[in-house]
């Protein structure tokens, strides 16, 4: 039976989630505050649908680690304390998940749900022909520099059918516009995929408009749900004020402050940056998406320009550019690609990743009957999108999952 369903946030959970939703025959409101979809965290991310790559942040002998990253002046971790009991809960929960017991069982978690992410794309291009994001399966290959850091790496490859090993001087053969000094060797993982997650916040409008059963609601925004006995019952715009049959809380960092009582999700802003660097036909850029793994910087070509992504800064929720970080950032890509783009005319892109301090994203049902939450998607958010917007359209169509939502689902978590 089609259901109406009010969906606040228009990034790419909100859309994805619309879209599976529709696809499943309901009938979808997407409310977004700002002018334009998409635009806001899934606007300039790094691209990367980094599918076998989803082990959390939070993992054993993480808290040293940043203490040793914290006191140097190229750290791709910032750290700016503030009077905010935000911010400590959540610190302190993430330090309580820097365990590999609990690193291995949400790595686990979040594998699932990213194979049904990865599955579910591929339908919706192959059945829907969804195109027009740039999607490439171009392989990623993951560079160390540090040979501690690699054997670590190489020791946890446990299938040599998915990830290959590679020596510095076969990094150097597979991604020639890779300049390798420096780097000890790599990992390669042939079936990754990389896409414009903003091209495809915007094609998935255009199908969702063309559907006849999607609505936006566009530059408004939600200032409060109301609730009466245990289900939300309308959600106010301002003056307006808009009855809602179902609703999915899909806000991204935001979703927190949209309280209810009960309601309290694990949700911080990680800020980090991007450079979108125009590629002409002089450039060398890289075909494949390449992660340095010991600088944390991330670097995709998505059409005709190279992404660069990095950092990881919680400073609150001031998404402003900071030039000290986006000058480490060109002068580390310039110094790993020099051949790749126009560095001089790089777009630069600040965003807040919504990360819970487990890295696992809580989809499906909350306290009130018709509430649903597809929030906390964290450094994987593109990577991620197709398949939480497909496990929330099952669940509000009173279907059985895809995949077993162990740990993925916001009572458990
Ligand atoms: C530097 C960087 C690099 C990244 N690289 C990758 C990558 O390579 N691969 C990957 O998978 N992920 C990556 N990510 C993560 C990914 O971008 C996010 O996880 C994803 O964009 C989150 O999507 P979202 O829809 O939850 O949030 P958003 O895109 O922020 O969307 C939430 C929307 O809700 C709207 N909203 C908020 N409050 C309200 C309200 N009260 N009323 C109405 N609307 C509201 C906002 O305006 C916004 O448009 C990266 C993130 C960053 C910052």
């Amino acid at each position: 039976m089609a259901t109406q369903v009010c969906i606040i946030g228009g990034g790419v959970i909100g859309l994805a989630s619309a879209y599976a939703l529709v696809r499943a025959g309901h009938e979808v409101t997407v409310i977004e505050a700002r002018d334009t979809l998409g635009s806001e965290t899934s606007f300039a991310n790094g691209g990367q649908l980094s599918y076998r790559y989803v082990a959390p942040l939070a993992d054993k002998g993480v808290p040293l680690q940043a203490i040793g990253w914290l006191l140097r002046g190229d750290s791709p971790l910032k750290l700016r304390p503030r009077l905010d009991p935000q911010q400590w809960r959540w610190m302190a929960a993430f330090i309580g998940a820097c365990r590999s017991s609990v690193n291995q069982r949400n790595a686990a978690h979040l594998l699932r749900l990213a194979t049904l992410s990865q599955g579910t794309l591929q339908q919706w291009r192959e059945d829907d022909r969804l195109d027009g994001f740039d999607w490439r399966r171009n392989g990623k290959l993951v560079t160390f520099r540090n040979a501690n850091t690699f054997e670590y790496a190489r020791s946890k490859v446990t299938n040599v059918l998915q990830q290959q090993v590679l020596t510095a001087a076969d990094c150097a053969r597979l991604e020639p516009a890779l300049a390798t000094d420096g780097f000890v060797g790599g990992i390669y993982t042939p079936n990754e995929e990389v896409a414009d997650c903003h091209a495809f916040c915007q094609r998935l409008a255009a199908r969702l408009d063309a559907s006849g059963r999607c609505r936006f609601v566009l530059g408004r925004k939600v200032t409060r749900i109301r609730h009466v006995e245990g289900a939300v019952q309308a959600i106010e715009l301002g003056n307006e004020v808009m009855p809602v049959k179902q609703l999915v809380l899909a806000a991204g960092h935001r979703s927190t402050q949209l309280s209810l009582p009960g309601l309290s999700l694990p949700l911080y802003p990680l800020k980090g940056y991007s450079l979108s660097v125009p590629i002409g036909a002089q450039h060398q850029a890289p075909n494949v998406s390449i992660t340095d793994y010991d600088r944390k910087v991330v670097y995709a070509r998505i059409g005709e320009q190279l992404r660069v992504a990095a950092m990881v800064d919680i400073v609150g929720f001031d998404a402003g550019l900071e030039p000290k970080r986006l000058a480490l950032i060109k002068r580390q890509a310039l110094e790993t690609f020099p051949q790749a783009g126009d560095y001089t005319h790089a777009l630069e892109w600040a965003g807040m990743r919504p990360a819970t301090p487990t890295g696992v994203p809580l989809i499906g049902a909350s306290l009130y009957r018709n509430l649903w939450l597809n929030v906390g998607h964290g450094a994987l958010g593109f990577t991620l999108a197709c398949g939480s917007g497909q496990l929330l359209a099952e669940l509000i169509g009173q279907h059985a999952p895809s995949i077993d939502m162990q740990g993925l689902t916001p009572r458990a978590a």
